[in-house]
């Protein structure tokens, strides 16, 4: 029996990997755009980072994380999210010192101890980006402008973007009680996850996807009209925004996000068609976070996107990938005395710079030009001991076959016509 990959993880493997780098080069593009720099922090942090970060009653921390200890027994866990580690980044870094604004921007694995199922991973990439340092609602929108332009670059459609205000420090509180005293008498028919997000953080209750719970929110007070003068304006002001570029957005009152850091401006993009996982990407302002991880406060806002999700997205909606573009050049030979000068013939043709490769199973000249065909190879170069004798070899065009005897020192200039 082989060993195979752990649940929740998946190879991805040489026929898809042009659908990564098409979706990495685009996001890369866009942000470029926007004039997001990117950052690149470690794969794992001290497990403290996404307690404090996250939030402790949030699920991805009470149940989650992957953590394990080192050798010295100090906790360490793999990166379930990205922002809590940008800020940690900017903070060790110094980044308030290069300039009062930063945008940058991250793209790569996170962990998560979930139940795999369709597009549920426990292991997954995201791309987010990050804009520390300013509180001004256009950097809100903007974050979102900048997410539905990667979308639309990558031709996805049908996109639905959720948006609520979660309020501030400030608000929020007085929110709370209000929802406490609802859900007060109802607590006996919540779940009992809820019953316990009651105590620890009764926001959370908002975020059950149990009937049960939910019928119960459905009529719960809602955060917005409990909003402080600050954050009501603040809110206002991102919509009027999104308006002002003709963005179609929704309000959800009940949208709260499953990161405690979140702050005013909360939002969630969903494309139709993807089941219960059809949440393809997210996120929000979060003015406390920098300050909660030890630094002074700084506002901030941004977004990740799950990569995967995006995937299953464009092929639900039957968007073409780029197609790969063939090898330049297969370098055969009729028999395997020719083997050296075919081998050096192969590496004379790469260090021009053309794309070039050739059989080393020892197969017939056969065989070799069904894997010159097979991989896509628009000419193939055939090394024969007649032919070698004249300085000579073939020169075959793969998709008309036709060929030609050519002088070896010539084959660079054939290629180039
Ligand atoms: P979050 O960091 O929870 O705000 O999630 C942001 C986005 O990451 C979601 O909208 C999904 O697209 C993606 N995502 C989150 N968790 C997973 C997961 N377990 N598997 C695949 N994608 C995920």
């Amino acid at each position: 029996m082989f060993i195979k990959v752990p649940k929740g993880t998946q190879d991805i493997l040489p026929e898809d990997i042009l659908k990564w780098y098409h979706i990495e080069d685009m996001i890369k593009e866009i942000l470029n755009k926007y004039g997001y720099k990117e950052i690149r922090t470690p794969y794992f942090e001290y497990t403290d980072l996404f307690i404090r970060g996250i939030g402790e009653s949030t699920d991805i921390v009470t149940k989650e994380m992957f953590t394990f200890p080192d050798r010295k027994g100090r906790s360490l866990t793999l990166r379930p999210e990205g922002t809590a580690p940008v800020v940690r980044a900017y903070l060790e870094n110094r980044m308030d010192r290069i300039s009062k604004v930063i945008k940058l921007f991250y793209l790569g694995p996170m962990f998560r101890c979930e139940k795999p199922q369709a597009g549920r991973f426990r292991q997954f990439n995201q791309f987010g980006i990050e804009v520390i340092g300013t509180k001004s609602s256009a950097a809100d929108a903007e974050v979102i402008l900048t997410v539905l332009d990667v979308y639309k670059k990558l031709g996805l459609k049908n996109l639905e973007i959720l948006i609520n205000s979660v309020g501030c420090k400030k608000c929020r509180v007085d929110y709370v009680q209000k929802l406490k005293k609802y859900l007060k008498d109802k607590k006996d028919f919540l779940c009992s996850e809820c019953k316990e997000r009651y105590n620890k953080n009764p926001l959370r209750v908002l975020d059950c996807k149990k009937d049960s719970c939910k019928k119960i929110i459905e009529i719960a007070p809602v955060i917005t009209e409990n909003l402080c003068q600050e954050c009501e304006s603040h809110f206002s002001e991102v919509k009027s925004y999104l308006n002002d570029q003709k963005i179609v957005f929704h309000e959800d009152p009940r949208l709260i996000r499953g990161l405690d850091y979140y702050t005013k401006t909360a939002f969630e993009i969903i494309s139709g068609g993807l089941g219960a996982q059809n949440a393809i990407g997210g996120g929000g302002r979060y003015d406390d976070l920098v300050e909660e991880l030890g630094g002074k406060p700084t506002p901030a806002v941004g977004f990740a996107a799950g990569i995967e999700r995006m995937i299953i997205a464009i092929d639900q909606q039957k968007i073409k990938w780029p197609v790969e573009k063939g090898l330049d050049i297969f370098v055969a030979k009729v028999n395997e005395k020719n083997k050296d000068t075919a081998f050096r013939l192969l590496q004379k043709i790469r260090n021009t710079g053309l794309s070039a490769d050739m059989d080393y199973s020892e197969g017939s000249l056969k065989s070799q030009m069904r894997i010159a065909n097979k991989i896509g190879a628009r000419y193939a170069v055939i090394v024969g001991e007649e032919e070698l004798s004249k300085n000579m070899v073939i020169f075959r065009n793969m998709q008309t076959k036709e060929q030609k005897e050519i002088k070896i020192d010539n084959i660079i200039d054939e290629l180039s016509l």
